[in-house]
């Protein structure tokens, strides 16, 4: 796949999204999707990171796993292991350093509503991907305040991130604060060189 930078007018933060990753990976890098759904952040993530990169992909949903394997492998690619287990436990799985992780939180749109990450595990999920990010890596993290379940979490990820330590990461928010019925907002943390 080749990735399509985004030109004119941006007007969703997935686009940030784009940029922010074409920014920051590398070929060879290792990267994990926490939320694979139907795999395409997967696929964005293996196109920056190419053959001699990895990628790790978790899912709850036998589903997601089977359309995300399908996906990839349909593209050509063969460097990930995908995982139906809650992200929560991902320490168990990935071989570190991480370069960079993405969370697209929520649920899949048009799959099953109630499948939906909730706090208590992303706290765990975020903790431990800062635990095991390598010096100038990242986590990215969408989150859908525009519904209720969504609004919490978001509430929750903002408190959380506004006290960890600004000497060892960086973090940003970005939300088109215009838009109605409160859009996606995209945190994006980088841990310092
Ligand atoms: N990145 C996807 C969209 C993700 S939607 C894409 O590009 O298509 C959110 C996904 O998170 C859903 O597929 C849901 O099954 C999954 N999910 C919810 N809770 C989870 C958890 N605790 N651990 C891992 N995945 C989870």
């Amino acid at each position: 796949m080749t990735l399509v930078r985004p030109h004119g007018s941006i007007g969703h933060v997935s686009e940030f999204q784009k940029m922010l990753l074409s920014h920051s990976l590398q070929p060879g890098d290792r990267v994990v999707d926490a939320t694979l759904g139907n795999g395409n952040d997967a696929l964005m993530l293996l196109a920056l990171v190419g053959n001699t990169g990895f990628l790790y992909g978790f899912d709850l949903q036998a589903e997601a796993l089977n359309n995300s394997d399908i996906l990839l492998h349909h593209h050509g690619y063969s460097n990930y292991k995908l995982f139906q287990d809650c992200h929560s436990k991902l320490s168990e799985y990935v071989e570190e350093p991480i370069k960079g992780y993405l969370f697209n939180l929520g649920y899949l749109p048009k799959g099953n509503k109630l499948v939906t990450t909730l706090w208590k595990t992303t706290e765990i999920a975020i903790s431990q991907a800062m635990n095991t990010l390598s010096p100038g890596g990242f986590i990215g993290i969408m989150t859908y305040p525009g519904h209720e379940s969504g609004m919490i979490e978001d509430s929750e990820i903002q408190f959380f991130f506004s006290k960890i330590d600004q000497n060892k990461y960086q973090i940003a928010e970005t939300q088109f604060i215009n838009q109605k019925n409160n859009p996606p907002k995209y945190y994006w943390l980088s841990k310092r060189e």
